[in-house]
């Protein structure tokens, strides 16, 4: 066999590619069918849209779901829907991507961060504790990679402070909290559709809650303002044009179909890639959260040591892996406070106060992620076969065999 790494031209240890998104037939003709209707646009919120907006709610669980353009607009509506006001203070984790914590902002509200558990890499309940202030109106937790947040926990606080929970489920779709549908939780769930997603229709975003009234504020500010019974140029609140359109409603609709088998995959593959990447000296996956159900796996994550790898820095190693062929990478960089939106404070004309300064924010346990453990896989990798996971356990031991010698 020949052991010569694939990044120094040695074979590559996987030799496929994993397709996403996952479409057939159905899929083209479903938007074709739009397409030759030329009934594309959604100005009436309904058809094929409201269609699929009562298909996900009932997937989820929750009385309703309302689509709009991105999870970025998702999080944005539930937010400002939830009555903040200039200045109030939002907790986000820092680990994640920069909408949970743009968001915060575009709503004239500032981002607290919080650090993350360093065995789940999700919000920690007690950090989040000890954050809160007379400011504070809401939490947006992330099921980071698709791993279940210790939601019990957070309810619990939120409830106690009195605060709102806009649960951030762009990883999370299909997955599930103690028999319960992430998303449906909190005060709302907000997903992406966006290309990279478990669930995608190439852009789009979905909010559900149980709320009534936050759901008819959604809707209002989704639709520019208007309301329901009212006139075509009636406009009540500080809304946008965030509809979704009948194209985007169709792919949704048969991507969801897909959506259970594939969740149940990358879950099974999950608990299988764990059993054979705990044997390796220095790797360690992220620990399996308390009382979460059903992982889905939108990142499989593990932590690199690079005392059992001679040293070689994690970026290295995630180079070496993805030339064996494995589509893996280091993830983020560093933690979302260290970008220079917020160490400049670029924040434009937004309310945030004179005195808000993220330079001295320090979260542990993200930065100990970002700098020097967290390699990730990503979701499409994860719908592969078991012979796949076995060939990525084969690649990390060849990787740490040449870099031993
Ligand atoms: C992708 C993502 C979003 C934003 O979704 P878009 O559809 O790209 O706007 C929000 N939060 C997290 C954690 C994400 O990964």
């Amino acid at each position: 066999m020949n052991n010569k790494l694939a990044i120094n031209g040695g074979p590559k240890t996987i030799n496929k590619t994993f397709p996403w998104p996952i479409f057939d037939e159905s899929d083209v003709q479903a938007v074709a069918e739009i397409a030759a209707s030329g009934a594309w646009g959604n100005p009436d919120c309904d058809g094929l849209v409201l269609e699929v907006e009562q298909k996900f709610a009932k997937f989820c669980g929750s009385k309703y779901a309302l689509s709009c353009v991105n999870g970025s607009v998702a999080l944005r509506l539930a937010l400002i829907a939830c009555g903040v006001k200039p200045g109030d203070e939002v907790i986000v984790p820092p680990y994640t991507f920069i909408a949970t914590a743009s968001i915060v902002l575009e709503a004239n509200c500032v981002p607290v961060f919080v650090d993350i558990l360093p065995e789940t890499y999700n919000m920690d309940p007690k950090e989040l504790e000890k954050a809160i202030t007379p400011k504070t109106k809401a939490i947006i937790p992330v099921h980071f990679a698709g791993q279940a947040c210790n939601m019990d926990a957070l309810m619990e606080i939120a409830k106690k402070h009195d605060l709102r929970i806009i649960e951030d489920t762009a990883h999370a779709h299909g997955g599930e909290y103690k028999g319960k549908k992430l998303g449906s939780i909190g005060d709302a769930g907000c997903f992406s559709f966006q290309s990279s997603k478990n669930l995608t229709s190439g852009e789009g975003g979905m909010i559900v809650t149980d709320d009534e009234a936050l759901y008819d504020m959604m809707n209002s500010l989704r639709n520019v303002g208007r309301v329901k019974g009212g006139q075509w140029y009636e406009h009540h609140n500080l809304g946008c044009n965030y509809r979704i359109t009948q194209l985007q409603a169709a792919l949704l609709a048969t991507q969801l179909d897909r959506l259970e088998e594939q969740t149940q995959r990358r879950n099974e593959n999950g608990l299988y890639l764990n059993s054979l990447l705990e044997k390796i000296h220095g790797i360690q996956p992220l620990s399996r959260g308390l009382g979460e159900t059903l992982h889905t796996y939108h990142i499989y994550i593990f932590k690199y040591d690079k005392a059992e790898f001679n040293n070689l820095s994690k970026r290295e190693f995630a180079e070496m892996l993805a030339a064996e062929g494995v589509p893996s990478f280091m993830g983020y960089p560093e933690p979302l406070y260290k970008q220079p939106l917020f160490q400049e404070k670029n924040f434009l004309c937004y309310a945030i106060p004179e005195e808000v300064d993220y330079t001295n924010v320090h979260c542990p346990e993200t930065e100990k992620a970002c700098y020097e453990d967290a390699v990730w896989i990503m979701q499409n990798t994860m719908l592969g076969t078991k012979e796949d996971m076995d060939l990525i356990a084969a690649a990390i031991l060849k990787i740490q065999d040449a870099v031993s010698k």
